[in-house]
């Protein structure tokens, strides 16, 4: 039978009742003839939680141990969704990802999937199972401990599962209707797009629209899976959500076709830093090594032979590039008056494959905030993205002034 793979989110599973309309949506399907492999999230705010009570103990956690904690989630409702299911007379069973088992790599916290095997799934399936219930954002790791997929892994769960068995489709159901042009919750004139390309998507996700995990897009890119995203609130029909689709499924393409914002940047700065050959090498090779994700860096123009170095990380890792930045400055590899973290920044981002045939985007860009009376702060550009770094209290406006002005308003 063809397999269809339906993920529900946080807020799609936060209730009992929820629980039910979503096993309702998997009966719709399964009554069509598919086999469904359903991923369910934990309960919406429960990660958060057990992130708060693993930070609590320990500050500075073992992330086996943060990952035994936070994966937990999952579990409950997967065994939830499942005896739903069974009370709907829907044959189904729920698996921990170590029982799939969903194999991992040991980077605990952020874990990569290795290997999805099918066949105790699909041995089930041939005995008469109709719902396999897996919990998503979990894994398991060589050495045989437990692991998670990072924030939003849930996502990306789903479209390896979709890659693995062949799946028709992945349904990604949330608490919106689709991909937006940017976040509805901070632009009330978003509008949801019937069809997103893959790159887009991925630009979108990585700059911080969290509606799906960047590396669920990427899978989704990399394997061919039809992923789509749709409400579990609404009734659906099969045209319903966003596609994410390949840029040649899409008739027109936008010179902007979304708006991205990331709450969780911070702008770190070396002042004064001898300006010598490797002295880039020298400070961010200690960042990676503790593992400070850098986006964003400027070096500035240098004076007297020495130079100011900017780059940004998110918030949560101001400490840990504090802590490395210092540690190489006492071993003498590098040597820096001061070092200044502004947490106080966001990052804004405009995305559109039709950039790479248009110029001027950015200078419109900057034009727009500075009208707006917004100073930028770091710049960067890509092929179909261009982002800033601006003051965190400008957020909401800067989005909903470059939604107005690159035309991405829904119709009044
Ligand atoms: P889930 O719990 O179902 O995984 P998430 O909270 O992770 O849901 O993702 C859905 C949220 O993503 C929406 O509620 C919305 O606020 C946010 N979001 C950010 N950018 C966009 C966008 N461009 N389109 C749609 N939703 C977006
Ligand atoms: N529950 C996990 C999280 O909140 C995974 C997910 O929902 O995708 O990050
Ligand atoms: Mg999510």
């Amino acid at each position: 039978m063809p397999v269809l793979v339906m993920k529900f989110g946080g807020t799609s599973v936060a209730t009992l009742d929820r629980i039910r309309r979503a096993a309702k949506r998997v009966g719709v399907e399964v009554a069509k003839g598919y086999d469904v492999i359903v991923i369910v999230s934990a309960m919406s705010g429960e990660t958060n939680k057990l992130v708060g009570y693993v930070e609590e103990t320990s500050p500075l956690f073992d992330a086996r141990e943060y990952d035994a904690v936070v994966s937990s989630g999952e579990n409950v409702t997967a065994g939830l969704m499942a005896l739903t299911l069974q009370e709907m007379d829907v044959p189904a069973r729920s698996w921990q990802g170590w029982q799939v088992p969903l194999e991992t790599t040991s980077a605990h916290s952020s874990a990569r999937i290795v290997n999805i095997p099918t066949d105790n799934i699909n041995r089930k399936f041939g005995e008469g199972m109709r719902v396999a219930v897996v919990a998503g954002f979990q894994g398991i790791s060589p050495e045989g401990r437990i692991t998670t997929l990072g924030r939003g892994g849930s996502d990306t769960t789903a479209v390896a599962f979709a890659a693995a068995f062949g799946a028709e489709r992945c349904d990604i159901y949330t608490d919106v209707d689709g991909v937006y042009t940017t976040d509805p919750r901070i632009c009330d004139k978003a509008r949801k797009l019937d069809k997103i390309a893959f790159e887009e998507m991925l630009e979108l996700a990585s700059l911080g629209a969290k509606v799906l995990q960047t590396r669920s897009v990427e899978l989704a890119m990399r394997y061919k899976v039809k992923l789509r995203v749709l409400s579990s609130f609404e009734e659906q029909s099969d045209e319903a959500g966003t596609l994410v689709c390949d840029e040649e499924e899409i008739m027109e393409l936008n010179v902007v076709s979304g708006v991205a914002h990331s709450r969780d940047e911070a702008k770190m700065t070396l002042i004064s830093v001898a300006d010598r050959p490797g002295i880039a090498a020298a400070i961010f090779s200690p960042l990676s090594e503790a593992g400070v994700n850098v986006d964003m860096i400027v070096q500035n123009i240098s004076e007297d032979g020495r130079t100011d170095m900017t780059f940004s990380c998110p918030t949560n890792q101001v400490a840990r590039a504090e802590q490395a930045l210092k540690a190489a400055q006492d071993a003498g590899s590098i040597n820096f008056h001061d070092l200044v973290a502004d947490t106080d920044v966001c990052k804004i981002s405009v995305v559109g494959i039709g950039m790479r045939s248009h110029t001027g985007v950015a200078a419109k860009m900057f034009k727009v905030l500075s009208n707006e009376g917004i100073n930028i702060k770091v710049i960067t550009t890509s092929e179909i993205k261009i982002s800033v770094l601006v003051d965190r209290k400008y957020m909401e406006l800067a989005v909903q002034a470059l939604h107005t002005a690159f035309e991405l308003d829904k119709a009044a």
